[in-house]
């Protein structure tokens, strides 16, 4: 679990400076950004209030090819080939739980944060990265709370609240588009990446028990952000005969946002590139990091204006809403029909395995794992996992 390491007092030197870019935010988003810059000799700048990796902001998991292409299969704890849904059906006044095992046309995998960062960041060796809490921007300058710093080509990558916008789209929960996510981290080990589709625990939303090597992520989300998900997650591990320890969540855009504003390239979260439905934001924030690199290193090779290149991911990222948009109606399907046999009904008829590779497939290639070969770095970083794949007894 995360042990803070974030420099304090005298080791919080004032900071300035001018830079080609300034990349806000050393999570998924602003790490993919850096490694997409790294090598082109521009004079880049990773900032995160947090040393890189200290505080974790997921249950960690994603399509494994992914990782792979990325060169993080390093971090990976398990591996798993089906998704178990659990769905509680009420018939005639009585209540049973039902069970549905879906076979995935490819594989998911949980992962270490830390680590994940950490070999994301080896990958960007030649971009400095200082720890300062970003407070605001005024035109090309970014105040922190060590100092101001300038550049040209500024990236939010600072997660949901949009800090750096500058036309007061600051996103503020619970009046926003979010969905809100909470899980625990005990000790544990478990076969299965399960799913639990129960208006026991949440009216509408999920609850979800992903396993990692020797810990399990236990959690709730909710699709509405008036509803609390603390209750609930205590009782999801109360069930499953878990302590509810080691705390973690956030609020989980579900709208995709701007893509820019004014001079400013938002990326992930701050640009809702999470997934609605599935609150899977780990692999667009990536994504849309990689490609969000890619213009700015055209911009800094000198190939391209700035203008070009926010017009140019702007466009990119608009070329993906038709698919974010399906998956909010589904969303907001699955919301309404939650507490009703509707749900029942609509798992059965989903429940067949053309239907799952079809419906899977698809979804991967929203944000396809080739698109990470197709960078400046090609498939340099590549770790293919070796196969056969291990999970936990
Ligand atoms: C409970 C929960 C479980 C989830 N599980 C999954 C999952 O299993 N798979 C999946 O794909 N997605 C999951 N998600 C969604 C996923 O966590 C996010 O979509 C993803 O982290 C977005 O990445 P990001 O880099 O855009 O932002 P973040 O990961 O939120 O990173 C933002 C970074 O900015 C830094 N920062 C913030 N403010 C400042 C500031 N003022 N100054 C300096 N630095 C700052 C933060 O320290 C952080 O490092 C989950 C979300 C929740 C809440």
């Amino acid at each position: 679990m995360p042990v803070r390491a974030t420099k304090r007092g005298d080791a919080r030197t004032p900071l300035s400076g001018e830079y080609d870019v300034i990349v806000c935010g050393a999570s998924f988003a602003g790490l993919a950004v850096a490694r997409e810059l790294s090598g082109s000799g521009a004079r880049v700048l990773l900032l995160d209030r947090y040393e890189i990796g200290e505080k974790q902001t997921s249950a960690c998991a994603a399509p494994t090819e992914f990782l792979e292409n990325l060169g993080v299969a390093g971090a990976i704890r398990q591996t798993f080939s089906d998704l178990v849904i659990h769905r509680r059906q009420a018939h005639g006044g009585r209540e049973t739980m039902k069970t549905y095992r879906w076979h995935l046309p490819w594989t998911f995998s949980t992962f270490d944060y830390r680590e994940i960062c950490a070999l994301l960041k080896e990958q960007s060796p030649d971009v400095p990265f200082e720890t300062a809490k970003v407070e605001g921007r005024t035109g090309e300058t970014i105040r922190t709370d060590r100092g101001d710093l300038t550049a040209p080509l500024i990236v939010d990558g600072l997660g949901w609240p949009r800090y750096l916008s500058e036309s007061g789209q600051r996103v503020t929960p619970p009046n926003a588009r979010v969905s809100r996510g909470l899980e625990v981290h005990p000790d544990g080990s478990d076969s299965d990446l399960e799913l639990w589709l129960d208006p026991k625990y949440v009216r509408a939303g999920y609850s979800w028990n992903f396993p990692a090597g020797d810990e399990l992520r236990v959690g709730v989300g909710s699709f509405d952000p008036h509803d609390h998900v603390k209750r609930p997650t205590q009782e999801l591990a109360a069930d499953l005969g878990l302590p509810a320890e080691r705390w973690q969540g956030n609020w989980i855009p579900h709208k995709m946002r701007k893509p820019t504003d004014g001079i400013v390239f938002f990326v992930g979260d701050s640009a809702g590139h999470c997934f609605p439905t599935t609150a899977e934001g780990i692999r667009p924030a990536l994504y849309f990091g990689l490609a969000c690199g890619r213009e700015l290193r055209k911009v800094v090779e000198g190939r391209q204006t700035r203008a070009q290149a926010l017009d140019r991911y702007a466009a990119f990222c608009d070329e993906h809403l038709y698919a974010f948009r399906w998956l909010l109606r589904v969303q907001n399907m699955v919301g309404r029909l939650n507490r009703y046999p509707a749900m029942d009904t609509a798992l059965d008829i989903m429940d067949r395995q053309s239907f799952v590779t079809w419906s899977f497939n698809h979804y991967l290639n929203i944000t396809p794992p080739d698109y990470v070969l197709d960078g400046p770095h090609g498939d340099r970083f590549r770790t293919p996992l070796a196969a056969p794949v291990a999970v936990a007894a």
